[in-house]
């Protein structure tokens, strides 16, 4: 075969798997969508943190799904040079690989964040081998903590799946929504409602999660109202929409989750994922990826908002990977104008930056590994 044959097979093949692993995203790249005109902004506040060696009785860990340093300075810009974000003083970086590449997908990339232990591409909780790990979320729950998710994709979706579900494909979404089952999670927000009743196994589990006591809902004003007791908000049929379709759907989600797990006296483990950053950049849009960084800050603003009165609570901002190879071109601090550019229409190898803020904030500094960040949190929550 000639060099030029192979090349255009390697082409075609990396283009077709790329393709079939993204096949959720619904968003097109418009060129017009490189630039941000500014608009939206939102007020930001300053929360002073307590940081001393006691031990957090509880973790609200963010994860913003594809964003590293260009993606932050584009909602930086966007948002007239101020952020949420900007409350955290204790930074590092992770590195991001999976085991077996270079560049993770959000599956190896969840896992690694949920369990400490490298897997390859498309693994949910499994190792590479296949075998089950122990997610922290599990962990949490084991120790008596109130546990809860927060997406605004699918709930069943690689990210938020790879803290609860063990399947060895991200694409087994009717075994992962059977996965929460088999846990005693208490709160959990996102998409996703068909991989509950339209299945295969002709099970249908809103109704098994109703018998489990939860309450379960799919429209956000209801969801907003709930103050206790298990929560199963599915607000989607799968995924949820853009910022114009879902509003204020992730903040008000963290707030709600916040809410009923802090009854628990045990403290207790929340994961929130931004989704969608990662899908903007995907499709190229510096629009939805600003947009959707802009709404993923006013969700942390929440999470600081109660950390800062709690004061014993460790909050936790990082990525699983970066994506698109973003740069930024042009911007305007005045105008919250952002021009963006994307090298690629998958993921990157670059690194991502983490951030924290209360008591244990001091475990996440430097330069670390993505496996690092429960390895970390384990050690902290236990006062180390
Ligand atoms: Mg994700
Ligand atoms: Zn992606």
């Amino acid at each position: 075969m000639s060099y030029k044959f192979i090349a255009l097979l390697v082409f075609f093949l990396a283009g077709y798997s790329s393709m079939a692993q993204n096949d959720y995203l619904n968003a097109q790249a418009e060129v017009n969508e490189k630039i941000y005109t500014g608009g939206q902004n939102h007020e930001v506040e300053v929360y002073s943190q307590v940081t001393n060696n006691k031990k957090p009785k509880n973790v609200i860990l963010f994860i913003v799904d594809g964003m590293s340093l260009p993606q932050m300075h584009a909602a930086l810009t966007a948002n007239k040079g101020k952020l949420f974000l900007e409350n955290f003083k204790h930074m590092g970086f992770l590195k991001t690989h999976s085991a077996d590449n270079y560049i993770t997908d959000s599956a190896a990339g969840g896992t690694a964040l949920s369990t400490g232990t490298k897997t390859y591409n498309g693994a949910i909780g499994v190792d590479v081998n296949k075998k089950k790990l122990t997610t922290i979320l599990e962990e949490a729950e084991n120790k008596g903590m109130a546990t809860g998710l927060v997406s605004t994709s699918a709930i069943t979706h690689a990210t938020p799946a790879s803290f609860i579900a063990h399947q060895e494909s991200r694409n087994m979404y009717e075994e992962i929504a059977a996965d929460f089952l088999k846990t005693d999670i208490d709160v959990f927000i996102g998409g996703g409602y068909k991989h509950f009743t339209e299945r295969k196994d002709g099970r249908n589990l809103v109704e098994e999660l109703k018998e489990k006591g939860y309450q379960v809902e799919q429209d956000m004003n209801s969801i907003k109202n709930i103050r206790e007791g298990k929560l199963a908000g599915l607000t989607a049929a799968e995924h949820n929409g853009r910022m114009n379709e879902r509003s204020d759907m992730l903040p008000a989600a963290t707030s709600t989750a916040i809410n009923i797990l802090s009854n628990n006296k045990k403290g207790f483990f929340l994961m929130v994922e931004g989704s969608q950053i990662d899908w903007g950049a995907h499709a190229g849009s510096t629009i939805y990826v600003v947009e959707d960084m802009l709404d993923v800050d006013r969700a942390i603003g929440k999470a600081l908002e109660f950390a800062s009165k709690n004061k014993e609570t460790l909050v936790i901002v990082t990525a699983d990977h970066e994506t698109g190879g973003m740069t930024i071109l042009k911007g305007n601090y005045e105008t919250g104008m952002v021009e963006g550019e994307f090298t690629t229409g998958g993921h990157t190898g670059l690194m991502v930056p983490i951030m924290a803020f209360g008591p244990g904030a001091q475990g996440f500094t430097g330069i670390m590994d993505n496996t690092d960040v429960p390895k970390n949190i384990r050690k902290v929550m236990q006062g180390n």
